[in-house]
């Protein structure tokens, strides 16, 4: 059976990546997180002091150095998972914290870094076989995505789920800086000039509010069967 390309968009911390890795591991595609992608680009930028004190970054000083700056994805031997390689470098951890939160919405925006990201984006899902989410990728990255999935939840579940994660890392953060974070990167995110966050016209609503992940997965796999059957 031809394998299609789904595309999984929606608000910052809504469960996209949980959702769409289950998906793909149980029908045998390819994960992708775009997202991951971006942290590492703002984690090379703070890297390299880059990052104004005013959050603005510093473009001309960056644009030079993209040559320089390779995103991949890996396997992490012990533990199986994906991890997300910056220069070769496992950065996973790196790339999860507030810090990096908190500054990838101004690196997201910049033209040239989505140039490049999505550029690497089309390749990685060239050949079809991929779950790939993030906030373009039913509407820029692959407008003709067979399956598109639009999610989103409520700001204090999404920022509840946030808050949660970043707990178990072992990061102390406050609620309420969590729920800043989470709706100021959405409004960089759907004003921005290139590729903002939006909902595809032909895509699926899901509102996750209330939803388990075993529902959310499941009501995935519906929608899979449903289209490729
Ligand atoms: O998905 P995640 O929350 O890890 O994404 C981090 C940030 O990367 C988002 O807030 C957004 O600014 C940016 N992003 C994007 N386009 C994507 C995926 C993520 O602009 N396709």
């Amino acid at each position: 059976m031809k394998k299609i390309t789904i595309a999984i968009d929606g608000h910052s911390s809504c469960g996209k990546s949980t959702m769409a890795k289950d998906l793909a591991r149980e029908i045998g595609y390819i994960y992708i997180d775009s997202g991951a992608m971006y942290r590492a680009c703002t984690l090379f930028c703070m890297r390299q002091g880059l990052v104004r004190p005013d959050g603005t970054i510093d473009t001309a000083r960056l644009e030079p150095l993209m040559p320089q700056l390779h995103v991949a994805f890996g396997l992490d031997a012990a533990t199986g998972r994906p991890q997300t390689l910056l220069n070769g470098e496992n950065v996973e951890a790196d790339i999860r914290t507030m810090e990096v939160s908190s500054h990838v919405s101004p690196v997201a925006a910049i033209p040239f870094v989505r140039a490049a990201m999505t550029a690497q984006q089309q390749l990685m899902g060239a050949k079809g076989g991929i779950v790939m989410d993030g906030r373009d990728i039913g509407t820029a990255v692959f407008p003709h995505a067979e399956m598109k999935v639009f999610v989103t939840a409520s700001d204090e579940i999404r920022a509840r789920r946030r808050y949660d994660e970043l707990c178990v890392k072992g990061e102390q953060p406050d609620f309420d800086d969590v729920l800043r974070n989470l709706r100021e990167r959405d409004r960089i995110d759907s004003t921005r000039a290139v590729a903002p966050l939006r909902q595809a016209p032909d895509a699926l609503v899901l509102d996750n509010s209330n939803l388990t992940i075993a529902q959310q997965k499941q009501w995935l796999l519906d929608r899979f069967h449903e289209l490729t059957r």
